[in-house]
C-alpha cells in the first residue's frame, strides 16, 4: 500500500515548456482581458453619477464605450481559454502517459504487492483530478490572480488610504482560507485513500466472486465492503463538511468587510479626501474583487485535493524499478540456447534465500524439467532467466553471455516463456499471437500451425481476425494455451520455458496442447516446470528442487534407480495418476 506524501505541483512545470508558443498567446488574451476590469470600474464610476445627474448623452456614451470594452474582453477571454485549454490539457495526457510509462518499468515484485484496483484508481480519477487542477490553475487561477492584482492596482491609484483599510481586512480572509485548505487536502487526502481501498477490495472481489459464492461467502463479502463503503462515506462527509463551513464563514468575512470600506469611504467623502465619481469607481473595482477572490478560494481547496492526489501517483515514482541495461551491454546476436547455471543463489529479500547455490547445465536443445514441491522455487528461477530479477550471487550464461550484462529487452526476445495461465488483452487473434511484434500475417499463421491452433482458429467466426473477449473468456482453456503457445514461438526464440497447466483438460485438449507444445520445442532448449509426469520422463535431464536447492539430478530413469525425492515424488503422482484415472472411467 502507498503512503501519501507531499509533492509539489511545481514539478510538473517542465512539462509546460513544449506549449510555450500557444502559452504565450494565451498569456497575451489573458492580459487583455484583465486590464479590462479597471478599465471597466473607470467606466462604472463615470456612469453612476452621470446616471444620478440625469446626463442621458453622457450615459449613452459611456454604456457605448462600456460594451465595447466588454465585447473586447470577452473576445480575449475566449481567445485565452483556447489558447490555454490545449496546454492544459496535454499536461495531463502527458503526467498520465509518463505514469504509465514508469508503471511498465516497475520492478515485477513490487508490483505483485500493489492492489489492481488501487493503481486503476491512480491513473484514473487521481489522474484526472491533477488534469483537472492543472486546467483551472491555467485557465482559471491565473487570471483571477491576475484581476486581483489589477484591480487592486487601480484601487490604491484612486485611494490608497482606503486601499489600505481594506488590505487590513485581507489577511484576515487569507488566514481563514488556507486554514480551512490545510484541513481540507488532509480530509481530501483520506477520502481518496478510502476510495482506492475501495477500489481494491472491489477489484478482488470481481475476481473472487465465483469463489465466494462457491463458499456461501457472501455475506461476509458483504459485509467487508459495506465497512469499507461506510469508512468512505465518513471521510467524504468530513470533507464535505469542512467546504461547507468553508463558504459561509469567508463569504460573512466578504461581506463585513466591504460594509467596513463602505462605511471608510463614505467618511473619507464627507472629509473632502475623495469624490463621488472616484469612490463609485472604487465601490465597482471592489465588486470586481469578489469574484477573483471566490474563485481563488475553490481553486485552493481543489488545488490542495489535486496535491494529494498528485502525492499518490508520484508514489508510483518511488517504487522500485527495473534495473536499467549496463551501459555497455554486450549485443545477443542469434542465440544457440546453451545454458549455464553457476552457483546461484537468490531471494527476493537479501537476507532470506529462496535460491541456493544452484549449478546446471543444459546444452542447446536440451529438455529439463524442473519438478519440486510448491514453493520450491521454481518460478523463481524463471524470473531470474527472463531477468525479471538478478541472481545475487553467482552467474547465469546464455550461450556464454552473462545475463546481467545483456539488453533485457534483446533476452527476452530470445527466451520465451508460455505461462500456466494465459493472459491475452482484448483484441482479434492475430494480435494476441503477435503481441506487438512487427511481423507479417503469415508468420503469425506459421507460429498458429506450429502451436496447433491454426485450425481452429480458422474455426473460430472470423478466423484470425475473431475478437478475444476481456482474459479471453471466449475460448477454452486448450485454445487459450494454443494462442499462449503460438505467441511464444513467433518470436522463433532460443530457450522456451513452459510452466505446465496443472488446471485439469479433458484427455482431448490436452492432446492438442501436447501436440502444440511438442511442436513448439523442436530444436530450442527447454525447461519446463513439470507437473505432468509424461513430460518428465522424456526430458534429457530431470531437476528435482526442494526449499530452493536442487536435491537430485538426472534422467528420469537414473533418478528412478536411486530411492531419493524423485522416485518418492513420481510414486505419489503415479498412485495420484491411477486413482483420477479410476474415478473418471
Ligand atoms: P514454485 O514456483 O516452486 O512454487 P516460487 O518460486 O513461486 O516456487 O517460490 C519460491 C519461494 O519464494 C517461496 O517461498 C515464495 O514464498 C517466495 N516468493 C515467490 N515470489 C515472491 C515474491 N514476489 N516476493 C517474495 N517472495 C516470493
Amino acid at each position: 500500500m502507498f503512503s501519501p506524501s507531499k509533492a509539489g505541483f511545481r514539478r510538473l512545470l517542465p512539462l509546460l515548456r513544449p506549449h510555450m508558443r500557444r502559452l504565450t498567446w494565451g498569456g497575451v488574451c489573458m492580459l487583455i482581458y484583465v486590464g479590462c476590469w479597471p478599465l471597466l470600474a473607470w467606466l462604472a464610476g463615470q456612469l453612476i453619477p452621470a446616471i444620478g445627474a440625469g446626463e442621458l448623452i453622457l450615459v449613452i456614451k459611456v454604456i457605448a464605450l462600456a460594451l465595447c470594452v466588454f465585447l473586447v474582453q470577452k473576445l480575449a477571454q475566449f481567445g485565452q481559454d483556447i489558447m490555454l485549454a490545449g496546454p492544459a490539457l496535454r499536461v495531463s495526457q502527458d503526467l498520465r502517459r509518463d505514469l504509465f510509462a514508469q508503471l511498465q518499468k516497475v520492478e515485477l515484485r513490487a508490483l505483485e504487492k500493489l492492489s489492481s484496483g488501487d493503481l486503476t484508481y491512480r491513473l484514473t480519477e487521481d489522474a484526472d483530478r491533477v488534469g483537472e487542477v492543472i486546467y483551472k490553475t491555467i485557465q482559471d487561477t491565473t487570471p483571477s490572480a491576475l484581476q486581483l492584482l489589477a484591480v487592486f492596482a487601480y484601487m490604491v491609484w484612486l485611494d490608497w488610504q482606503l486601499s489600505l483599510a481594506t488590505l487590513l481586512l485581507a489577511p484576515l480572509v487569507a488566514i481563514l482560507v488556507s486554514q480551512f485548505g490545510a484541513r481540507v487536502m488532509k480530509a481530501a487526502e483520506r477520502s481518496q485513500q478510502q476510495v482506492s481501498d475501495l477500489a481494491g477490495l472491489l477489484g478482488e472481489a470481481i475476481q473472487g466472486l465465483p469463489l465466494v459464492r462457491a463458499f456461501a461467502a457472501e455475506p461476509w463479502l458483504q459485509k467487508r465492503f459495506d465497512a469499507e463503503v461506510d469508512l468512505h462515506r465518513q471521510a467524504r462527509y468530513k470533507t464535505l463538511r469542512l467546504l461547507a463551513l468553508q463558504h459561509p464563514v469567508v463569504g460573512f468575512i466578504e461581506a463585513a468587510g466591504i460594509l467596513t470600506v463602505l462605511a471608510i469611504g463614505a467618511a473619507r467623502i464627507q472629509s473632502g479626501g475623495m469624490d463621488g465619481q472616484s469612490f463609485s469607481s472604487y465601490v465597482a473595482a471592489l465588486l470586481m474583487l469578489i469574484d477573483p477572490i471566490s474563485h481563488l478560494t475553490t481553486n485552493f481547496n481543489e488545488f490542495q485535493q489535486g496535491q494529494a492526489s498528485l502525492s499518490r501517483l508520484r508514489e508510483i515514482e518511488r517504487e522500485p524499478r527495473e534495473p536499467p541495461d549496463l551501459e555497455h551491454a554486450q549485443p545477443l546476436g542469434r542465440l544457440k540456447g546453451d545454458l549455464l547455471l553457476s552457483h546461484v543463489s537468490y531471494g527476493y529479500e537479501p537476507d532470506q534465500l529462496v535460491l541456493h547455490d544452484l549449478c546446471l547445465e543444459v546444452k542447446a536443445g536440451q529438455v529439463v524439467a524442473l519438478v519440486g514441491p510448491s514453493g520450491a522455487g521454481k518460478s523463481t528461477l524463471f524470473s531470474l532467466l527472463l531477468r525479471f530479477n538478478t541472481a545475487q550471487q553467482g552467474r547465469i550464461l546464455l550461450d556464454g553471455h552473462q545475463l546481467s550484462q545483456v539488453k533485457a529487452q534483446e533476452l527476452r526476445r530470445q527466451v520465451a516463456l508460455v505461462p500456466q495461465r494465459t493472459t491475452v488483452f482484448s483484441g482479434s487473434v492475430a494480435e494476441a499471437i503477435r503481441f506487438g511484434r512487427q511481423v507479417s500475417d503469415q508468420k503469425v499463421k506459421e507460429a498458429a500451425s506450429l502451436a496447433n491452433a491454426h485450425d481452429f482458429i480458422m474455426g473460430l467466426p472470423d478466423g484470425y481476425s475473431t475478437q478475444l473477449e476481456e482474459r479471453g473468456t471466449n475460448l477454452s482453456g486448450g485454445q487459450l494455451q494454443r494462442v499462449a503457445i503460438a505467441r511464444a514461438v513467433l518470436g522463433n526464440p532460443a530457450v522456451l520455458l513452459l510452466d505446465e497447466a496443472t488446471s485439469a483438460l479433458d484427455a482431448e485438449a490436452e492432446a492438442a496442447v501436447q501436440l502444440g507444445l511438442r511442436r513448439a520445442m523442436q530444436g530450442r532448449t527447454v525447461l519446463v516446470i513439470a507437473h505432468r509426469l509424461a513430460t518428465v520422463q522424456e526430458a534429457d535431464q530431470i531437476v528435482v528442487l526442494d526449499q530452493g536447492r536442487i536435491c537430485d539430478l538426472g534422467s528420469h530413469d537414473e533418478l528412478m534407480a536411486r530411492t531419493g525425492r524423485y522416485r518418492e515424488l513420481c510414486e505419489r503422482q503415479m498412485i495420484r495418476d491411477l486413482q483420477s484415472a479410476t474415478t473418471i472411467h
